[in-house]
């Protein structure tokens, strides 16, 4: 079914072929005056076309009433080719099995003239699919083709074609279809096809094809097959499970404007919608590309020159092209998200995604990758993330220092409760923390008193961290020897991430300060680890917003 309308709207004359206008114009023009080359290659992406020109090109060669380089449908050629009988075209797929036997069949056969038609044409698909032998075996006919013999080589990948096969050929680029050609190319499928679609619904199906024509035309054959129904936006949407680009400038919104909590309940809303997490981040990942384009493309200019570039499509400069599959409110959006930030959070940001990406295996739920991204995407706005290992951690201690009160406080915290209970309640706090620290260092510090002030731990941490702290508070305190604290963790990754050294510094600074002690890591893996810990009232929403994210819950 998917392939129906790709094969019933085909387009059989050159002036139906959408967009590669300046390839078409060539052909035609080397048709009209005579003046062809025997080898031609078409290199460009899947569903532009290529194969189609082949086609025509192929019966245009052979129409007896050629009219100003299209075929004319009626002539004995064109019937014979229609009918799918003329044996002198030959289409050869260089990635079937058969593609050796083919090309030697190729060169056993060339100099035989055409049986019926005026050229014999051999069209080659995925021609860098062909072995080393193959190529050879080509190359030897390329170098003398008889003159009854012409061939249309195409390719998708055209670095693997050998520069001696590309030297013998007039080679056409063909390029992905603009999102404008698409939309309305689909319509008019859509308008013969008797199919009641909105437009947006279209212009989508076009998008997320990113530019190929046969992609976009089963993609409308499979919505349309789906009911009978008037096909909206949201339909489609459904259809395909993808987030439109309205979910994706919301998405940058509340990170750009650093609210965890809205970035979750998107996340969450995604889920929910059964949308792919990992499209969903190459999406981002090309959506912060443009964002970064726009920065860069108004970098020195005023906004007035700037949106006449970008924004006003009558005046579009050649950067409008970049941004069309934008509406003119989103391209406003954009702009705005764009100019407020600087160019080295656009990195980080972009790196954070592609890591990220890079990491979604690693993760027992995709969406866990996208929340550690959010999450790490508003700590290196807000100057907070440790996107490299230049950065120490003393230099990111030092905001901390002025925040001194509350880490005196934390150190309240830390201390048992009958240290509390016997200070003096006159004694200013600088002394109360002092005589915490000599009785810390004093006294043997014992793993029930790490697992009792372990959320004073996480408190330190979040200050610092909070992507940092997520992780953390969904690891245990296990065992303490000779100062080196064991911590167990459920899952790999997530011990691979916590032993980071930028990380794992964080974490001991904070354990010294809330012990006042140099303790070390180790981090254990303990698959039937359960999330669940006894925590103190105090730290319950802390630590259970930290177990959120893992799943995890606190036992009452
Ligand atoms: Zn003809």
């Amino acid at each position: 079914m998917s392939l129906v309308l790709y094969r019933k709207y085909r387009p059989q004359l050159f002036f139906e072929v959408v967009g590669q206008d300046h390839i078409i114009g060539s052909l035609k023009g080397g048709l009209t005056s005579g003046k062809f080359s025997h080898a031609y290659l078409f290199t460009g992406p899947r569903g532009t076309g290529k194969t189609t020109v082949a086609r025509i090109l192929a019966r245009a060669f052979n129409c007896e009433n050629l009219a100003n380089g299209e075929p004319c449908g009626k002539c004995g050629s064109c019937r014979m080719v229609a009918r799918g009988e003329a044996m002198d075209i030959a289409e050869i797929d260089a990635a079937s099995n058969r593609g050796i036997d083919e090309i030697r069949a190729l060169r056993d056969g060339i100099r035989f003239v055409p049986a019926s038609l005026k050229y014999k044409v051999f069209i080659i698909d995925e021609v860098h699919m062909l072995t080393k032998e193959s190529f050879n075996a080509l190359l030897k006919t390329l170098e003398e083709p008889p003159a009854h013999a012409l061939f249309i080589l195409a390719t998708t990948e055209i670095h693997k074609v050998p520069l001696t096969i590309i030297s013998r050929c007039q080679r056409f680029d063909f390029q992905r279809l603009g999102i404008d050609r698409l939309t309305e190319r689909l319509k008019k499928i859509a308008k013969a096809e008797k199919a009641k679609i909105s437009e947006e619904a279209l212009r989508f199906i076009g998008l997320a094809s990113d530019g190929c024509m046969r992609d976009a035309e089963s993609l409308l054959g499979q919505i349309i097959a789906s009911g009978d129904k008037k096909i909206e936006l949201e339909d489609v949407q459904k259809i395909l499970a993808v987030a439109d680009s309205k979910m994706i400038f919301d998405f940058f919104g509340v990170i750009f404007s650093g609210d965890r909590y809205a970035s979750f309940l998107i996340i969450n809303d995604l889920v929910d919608r059964g949308i792919d997490i990992q499209h969903f981040m190459q999406d981002a990942i090309s959506h912060l590309r443009k964002l970064v384009f726009m920065a860069v493309c108004s970098s020195g200019k005023t906004d007035s020159v700037f949106c006449d570039n970008v924004l006003n499509a009558e005046k579009a400069g050649k950067e409008a092209r970049f941004f069309d599959e934008w509406t003119d409110t989103q391209k406003k959006m954009a702009y705005s998200q764009a100019i407020g930030l600087k160019t080295e959070n656009f990195i980080g940001i972009l790196n954070i995604f592609v890591k990220a990406l890079d990491d979604l295996r690693k993760f027992p739920l995709p969406q866990m990758a996208l929340e550690l991204a959010a999450l790490e995407a508003i700590e290196e706005l807000e100057g907070n993330f440790l996107a490299d290992d230049s950065k120490t951690v003393a230099d990111k201690a030092m905001p901390l220092k002025e925040k001194g009160q509350s880490i005196k406080n934390n150190r309240i915290n830390a201390v048992d409760k009958e240290n509390k209970i016997n200070a003096n309640k006159d004694v200013s706090s600088n002394e109360a923390v002092l005589e915490i620290k000599e009785k810390t260092s004093h006294s043997e510090l014992t793993i029930d008193s790490i697992k009792n002030h372990w959320d004073d731990v996480l408190k330190e941490v979040k200050s610092h961290n909070n992507s940092l702290f997520a992780f953390v508070g969904a690891s245990l305190p296990r065992e303490l020897e000779n100062n080196i604290l064991i911590v167990a963790v459920k899952y790999n990754f997530h011990k691979e991430r916590l032993e980071e050294m930028k990380n794992r510094l964080i974490i001991e600074e904070a354990l010294e300060k809330v012990f006042g002690k140099k303790i070390k890591l180790k981090f254990v893996l303990d698959q039937n680890l359960t999330l669940s810990q006894k925590i103190s009232e105090g730290a319950k929403d802390l630590v259970s917003s930290a177990l959120k994210i893992f799943g995890g819950k606190i036992v009452e």
